[in-house]
């Protein structure tokens, strides 16, 4: 395995460190001032001026659509190992990856319908989508079911001549917030007598289809993250043609196993990326603090603490960049157990180290004056989001397992699910 940058690499990971020194830090409190005004004026789910005025300048930067695999309609896309190092330096900054048109869910919706979607739903959905000009949602989780277990879902998506019609409870469908949302991918069953594994399938819905009801955000530890936000959706008698579902009926897993590789290794950078964060403004703030006579830093305590946070941090960049090397190479089925891997790694140690963080700023690293406390709570989501902690140790343990059963049965592995 070579993790050295490619040239393509180095010279493209300059200019994304340029452009974040010089468009996102100094931004990073504009955002969220933006957002607060907007709220005092009695709404905060409006886009914000600052990632519209940037998402320009990143496309004459040549710094677009990163996140997209090498195909025809990206000649110049990046392999998951030359994305690896742009996506971490992404996951710095909270709003980092939409300026740069890199954020999920769209990024995950994207590559489905590349992958799956006829092309005149591609070119109605995915050219604005690739554009930036509108944003989606994927809609799986509802709040009725345990959604951990995909095969819970209950959504019904019926076939009535040449319309399906759906109907069904979602939660947690993240971007559904923002006006500029115009499309979901929706998963639910067309037919519940099918085999278990055969009765989902994922459709898409314009999100303005009569019967579609947002009902509220969700909070996360109190943030609503306006104006993407995490939202409660209704859908009650929407109907939309038959040439909206995806690959066919009953493939909706075999359409969320296809989408989990590139956005789950997506997310684990990133988390690397916000821990890197964490332990520069951590080992900042030991330095210049002094308390019982010498600076904090000298304390052997948090020797202990910053070594641990090092060492946890190579070992996730390694194991994630060794997935990225899996995905390019041998393709995402093989490297199931490496992604599920990292997806369990990567947002634990990234929350550990955010929390030494907070703890090395004292009360400012729970406070809103740091960017450290929303930080913390985006990771701690990502030990839910896109399958819990333990569906993840769960596929791990059963292929190792596997590995060493003396005849060889074929091992039933979780539904894990992506976003
Ligand atoms: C911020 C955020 C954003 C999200 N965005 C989206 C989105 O855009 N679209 C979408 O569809 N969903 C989204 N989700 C939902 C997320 O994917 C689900 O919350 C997650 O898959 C778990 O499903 P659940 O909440 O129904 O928990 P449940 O399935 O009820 O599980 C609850 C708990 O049970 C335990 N558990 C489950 N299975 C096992 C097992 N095999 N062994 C041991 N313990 C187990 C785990 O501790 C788990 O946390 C988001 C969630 C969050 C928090």
């Amino acid at each position: 395995m070579n993790f050295d940058y490619t040239d393509k690499v180095k010279d493209m990971r300059e200019r994304l460190l340029a452009f974040m020194d010089q468009h996102i830090y100094p931004n990073e409190a504009r955002f969220f001032e933006e957002i607060s005004a907007n709220r005092a004026k009695g709404n905060a789910w409006v886009p914000t001026a600052i990632i519209e005025e940037l998402k320009p300048k990143a496309l004459a930067a040549g710094l677009w659509n990163l996140f997209l695999p090498r195909s025809p309609r990206a000649p110049q896309g990046l392999s998951n190992l030359e994305y690896a190092p742009m996506c971490e330096i992404m996951g710095r900054v909270p709003f980092a990856a939409e300026v740069f048109n890199c954020s999920a869910p769209d990024t995950g919706n994207m590559e489905t319908l590349e992958r799956y979607a006829s092309e005149p739903l591609k070119d109605e959905w995915l050219e604005p989508l690739l554009r930036g000009e509108i944003r989606s949602a994927f809609l799986m989780t509802e709040p009725e079911v345990a959604s951990s277990d995909a095969t819970n879902i209950q959504c019904r998506i019926e076939r009535d001549g040449n319309e399906y019609v759906i109907n069904g409870r979602k939660w947690w469908s993240s971007g559904a917030g923002d006006p500029r949302c115009a499309v979901y991918i929706v998963m639910g069953k067309t037919n519940p007598e099918a085999p278990r594994h055969s009765q989902q399938s994922m459709i898409v819905v314009p999100s303005n289809a009569k019967g579609i009801s947002v009902l509220r955000p969700l909070t996360v530890f109190g943030y609503d993250d306006a104006p993407h936000g995490h939202m409660e959706v209704l859908l009650e008698n929407v109907r939309v043609p038959v040439e909206n579902l995806l690959l066919g009926e009953g493939r909706g897993f075999e359409i969320a196993q296809g989408r989990l590789g590139p956005g789950r290794i997506h997310h684990c950078m990133r988390s690397i990326g916000a821990a890197e964060r964490a332990m520069e403004l951590m080992c900042q703030r030991l330095n210049s603090r002094v308390a019982f006579g010498k600076p904090v830093s000298a304390q052997s305590v948090w020797h202990e603490r910053i070594a641990d946070a090092r060492c946890r941090i190579e070992m996730a960049r390694l194991l994630t960049l060794k997935a990225a090397y899996m995905m390019d190479t041998v393709g995402n089925k093989v490297a199931k157990a490496e992604i599920a891997m990292i997806k369990v790694v990567a947002p634990n140690m990234a929350c550990d180290v955010i929390d030494m963080a907070i703890q090395a700023h004292g009360g400012g690293g729970v406070s809103g004056d740091f960017p450290l406390a929303y930080a913390y709570a985006s990771q701690r989501t990502l030990r839910l989001a896109d399958g819990p902690d333990e569906v993840h140790r769960q596929s791990i343990a059963k292929l190792e397992l596997a590995r060493h059963m003396a005849l060889k049965t074929e091992v039933e592995m979780p539904i894990t699910r992506g976003f």
